[in-house]
């Protein structure tokens, strides 16, 4: 089970990205130990970041440290990865819900394979700032070299939709570490990019209502009370709300009262389990799977690109690999909906254990938009995880 800590901070959670042995863990202890000195962090030693507990909570293993740090502003958790599965498997599941990004470069090296694909897929799961950390200029002999990587950097922060101009520190997180004070200045410069450039993510509470619904019931002439855990934003009783998605139409409707536990509510909130009336709607028109949402807040699609894990059998998933035009279900919050898998020219099979970028066609439409979250099932078990990256139609 993870910490549960006390701050009256906005909590913001940022991923370390780059390839193998650029020095992400060596960086996630190094701001631990500079955080520690001014008592706003437990210092982390390496081994204890590596050896991350594999998590099993979702069907998938994936193994990732969470470790805490605060400034005068923020309180972090920062999500370190040990291998490169890993990093691909977490973001695709969402597993690390992450705001923000550090990109570890090595700067004797630049960016190399895994610096890309992790740019690319973070910034499709929308992460969509990042600082980076140029390290290990302890070995770098030739200081004209670092020009040449911050050029490089911001080509590929460019290449994969990053602001170019996002900060770019060099230092050493491993001298930092071994208490060299010139390269915990650097680390300090870090935490402090990140505080200035990284937002906080907007609270949950703030964006527009949505709710999915999971069951229905008619109340002779009041019309149908529709029940499921509001996702994001509050409703209040009188308010408008939508019906979208299973439905080839969508419903406009009013919410006439809320409640929980049998107890009328003033102000329904995220998390909340809910049932809510809807005026003069029928069963039919608020079926389970559609979204009950704010007027103009979502839509509904058949067509999308996803970013897609495949489950290997060891984690449950299919023995076997499978060909474009599978027909497996696609489970988006409430509801299983039948639909196609088309895949890009150049791939002919997909295996357990793959991830890669796909499209979906659904048989009916579903509220979703850009980075929802689905799994891919096969007679009621999971055999993938997905995120929605483009829609189509
Ligand atoms: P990760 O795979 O990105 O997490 O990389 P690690 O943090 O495990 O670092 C890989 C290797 O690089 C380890 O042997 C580290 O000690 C070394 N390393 C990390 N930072 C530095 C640095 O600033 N200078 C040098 N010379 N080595 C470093
Ligand atoms: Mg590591």
């Amino acid at each position: 089970k993870k910490e549960v800590y006390e701050s009256s901070k906005p909590h913001v959670n940022i991923a370390t990205l780059g390839h193998v042995d650029h020095g992400k863990t060596t960086l996630t202890s190094a701001i631990t130990h500079v955080q520690s000195k001014k008592n706003k962090a437990k210092s982390r030693k390496y081994e204890e970041i590596d050896a991350a507990p594999e998590e099993r909570a979702r069907g998938i293993t994936i193994k990732t440290a969470h470790v805490e740090y605060e400034t005068d502003t923020r309180h972090y958790a920062l999500i370190d990865c040990p291998g490169h599965a890993d990093y691909i498997k977490n973001l695709i599941t969402g597993a690390a819900q992450a705001n923000g990004g550090i990109v570890v470069v090595d700067a004797s090296q630049g960016g190399q394979e895994q610096t890309k694909e992790h740019l690319l897929l973070a910034n499709q799961v929308g992460v969509k700032d990042v600082v980076v950390f140029a390290n290990k200029i302890d070995v770098v002999a030739d200081k004209e070299m670092l020009d040449l990587v911050k050029e490089e950097v911001e080509g590929l922060l460019e290449k994969y939709g990053f602001n170019k101009n996002s900060p770019i520190i060099f230092g050493s997180a491993k001298k930092a570490l071994e208490g060299d004070a010139e390269q915990e200045k650097k680390i300090e410069e870090l935490i402090d990019a990140v505080d200035k450039h990284i937002p906080t993510p907007p609270s949950d509470e703030s964006k527009p209502f949505l709710m999915y619904i999971e069951d229905n019931m008619s109340i002779t002439g009041r019309g149908t009370v529709a029940t499921g855990k509001v996702e994001r934003g509050t409703l209040k009783p009188g308010e408008e709300v939508e019906i979208v998605g299973i439905n080839a139409e969508k419903f406009k409707t009013k919410a006439t009262s809320a409640e929980m536990f049998h107890k009328e509510l003033k102000e329904a909130k995220p998390n909340f389990n809910i049932g809510v009336l809807l005026q003069g709607t029928t069963r039919e028109q608020a079926p389970r799977g559609a979204a009950l949402a704010k007027p103009g807040s979502i839509n509904a699609h058949k067509k999308f690109e996803a970013q897609v894990y495949i489950l290997t059998k060891d984690e449950g998933g299919r023995h076997t690999p499978f060909e474009a035009d599978y027909s497996p279900q696609f489970y988006f919050y409430t509801s299983d909906i039948s639909g196609t898998i088309k895949l890009p020219e150049d791939k002919k099979v997909v295996k357990p254990g793959d991830d890669l970028s796909l499209q979906v066609h659904l048989i009916h439409p579903v509220a979703i938009e850009v980075n929802s979250a689905f799994s891919i099932r096969e007679g009621g078990r999971t055999i993938g995880k997905g995120v929605v990256t483009k829609i189509i139609e």
